[in-house]
């Protein structure tokens, strides 16, 4: 089935402003609402793919894209699409999730489609869910190049083992609620600028549990949680970089009563290397020779993520020289490609003389080797610069 174009799906031109995008998908919306059109298809289709234009309208970079590729730009071959809309469209949940955002405080169909009530409907909605937790995680240079396995303690709210996250005293300490008999919801009728309508709302006597506790459990005072530590083994994959979150679903603040966990939000830092400089996947290293080394050549060992390393440096080897020790940076933690080692050769000049070093100087002050003979200038300081950060 070949996609209609989501400018033409809105109605909107291809110029169009934020603005304007998110006026046009409340039009349709609204029109082809599954409420005000119920059981019809049709209208079920329209209002899904409006949903997804807008998905993808009303994000700059996803806009960019499609402006660019069109629908290829989602297509299962890409994997940078992302989102939940790319290939078979978006389900119901994604797009009443996005009604909150589209009508804000007029909502003409109420709390119905507020997301989570709607994702409840048929079955009950259990406590709140836990928020999210963020944690910072320190490395060193060799794990991030390596990846590594971290073991953490989190303070975090757990489920109450007394009560097994219920809140109540005993089996007998839940009742039914009254109020909305046990399915969470109560439904009113409302009148609105459209007309009439129906809508469900979360009951307010049980917050949509659809029981209510007579006796708490003493342990968590009725929470169904308590606050305590977790130990969290978190696998951290190679080649992250300072300021990269990896999500940790579920693994978060403990919701209430039996509500789903929030998630482990992990905040990655890095340890400075006391000798190594990280610049994107290279790594770069100071090297410091004496005058007679740089002269008569010599071997040195240096640091690199991964122990030592021995290079070689020729005779004649002038100072800000830089050498290359291919894929001995960090990996690249979304592909397969490596950094580099960059070394600069600085020739150490010293600041302090004996007074025979000082009549031995005197006699190379003479010297006709002694007197500075750049070769041809064919690097200029900024290529080099370049070289040594690309
Ligand atoms: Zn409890
Ligand atoms: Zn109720």
């Amino acid at each position: 089935m070949s996609k209609r174009d989501y400018y033409e799906i809105l109605g909107v031109s291809k110029g169009a402003s934020q603005d304007e995008i998110k006026k046009a998908y409340r039009k349709v919306a609204m029109q082809y609402h599954p409420d005000r059109n119920p059981g019809d298809k049709t209208a079920e289709e329209k209002f899904k793919e409006a949903a997804e234009a807008y998905e993808v309208l009303s994000d700059s970079d996803k806009r960019a894209q499609y402006d660019r590729f069109g629908h290829q730009a989602f297509g299962p071959g890409r994997s940078g699409g992302g989102g939940g809309y790319s290939g078979g469209g978006m389900n119901m949940d994604d797009i009443f999730s996005q009604f909150g955002d589209i009508f804000g405080d007029d909502n003409p169909f109420g709390s119905f489609f507020g997301g989570s009530n709607r994702r409840s409907s048929g079955s009950r909605a259990r406590g709140q869910r836990g928020s999210n937790l963020r944690v910072k995680l320190k490395l060193n240079f060799e794990e991030i190049a390596k990846g590594a396995q971290k073991t953490i303690k989190v303070k975090k709210y757990v489920p109450c083992n007394t009560c097994g996250g219920s809140g109540a005293k005993d089996k007998n300490s839940v009742q039914t609620c009254g109020t909305c008999g046990g399915s969470g919801q109560v439904r009113r009728v409302q009148n609105t600028f459209l007309g009439q309508m129906q809508t469900v709302t979360t009951c307010p006597t049980c917050n949509g549990e659809g029981s209510t506790v007579t006796h708490k459990c003493t342990a968590c005072k009725g929470d169904g949680r308590v606050y305590g530590e977790e130990t969290v083994t978190i696998d951290i994959p190679a080649g992250v970089q300072e300021g990269m979150q990896l999500s940790l679903s579920g693994r978060g603040n403990a919701g209430e009563r039996g509500g789903s966990a929030g998630d482990l939000i992990v905040l990655i830092e890095e340890e400075p290397h006391p000798q190594l400089h990280r610049d994107g996947l290279n790594v770069a290293y100071d090297l410091h020779i004496s005058i007679p080394d740089a002269v008569f050549g010599t071997q040195v060992e240096v640091p690199t993520i991964d122990g030592r390393a021995k290079i070689k440096i020729p005779p004649g080897t002038q100072s800000g020289k830089i050498f290359r020790l291919k894929g001995k940076g960090f990996p690249n933690v979304n592909s397969y490609e490596k950094g580099d080692q960059l070394i600069q050769v600085n020739v150490w000049t010293p600041q302090h003389v004996s007074d025979e070093e000082k009549r031995m100087l005197e006699k190379l002050q003479a010297s006709e080797n002694f007197k500075p003979k750049p070769e041809k200038n064919d690097k200029s300081f900024f290529d080099k610069v370049r070289e040594m950060f690309s």
